[in-house]
């Protein structure tokens, strides 16, 4: 069959054959660090962040063009779990911002959950669900 794809397509394709060749989570945040870090620079004009933002954008290029698929999948795993972890500390933050009128948080003494109660109710028994320890607190 004919191939409709141009030369400069399929030699790219084949450059690109057995590389990981993947925007990932890893990546794309690389390329955007480097970015944002090349754009501060122009105010800041510093070596240090020229440096910074050239090897963020240098690694992101090597994942994408490295033969080492399974090595490259690893790191997105690991920076993605980090990446998840953070995120989920921000959002808790900012939830416990918005309710800070109505609710207030504690931790377990015994297994650290946390443990959110209203406010303004006074000294109360609050029971972890999860392990059942008792806490007094005033609300
Ligand atoms: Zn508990």
């Amino acid at each position: 069959m004919f191939d409709k794809r141009s030369k400069w397509q399929q030699k790219a394709m084949h450059a690109m054959a057995g590389r990981y060749g993947l925007t990932d989570t890893l990546n794309k945040h690389l390329l955007v660090a480097g970015v944002v870090l090349m754009l501060v620079n122009i105010v800041f004009a510093s070596r240090v962040l020229s440096l910074l933002s050239t090897i963020l954008i240098a690694y992101a290029a090597f994942r994408f063009l490295s033969k080492n698929r399974y090595k490259r999948v690893r790191e997105n795993q690991i920076y993605y779990a980090w990446h998840m972890k953070r995120q989920r500390f921000w959002q808790f933050q900012q939830k416990r911002w918005r309710e800070r009128k109505s609710y207030k948080y504690f931790s377990c003494s015994n297994c650290h959950q946390k443990l959110r109660v209203p406010r303004h109710k006074g000294r109360i028994k609050i029971t972890c669900p999860k392990c059942r320890t008792q806490i007094t607190k005033k609300t």
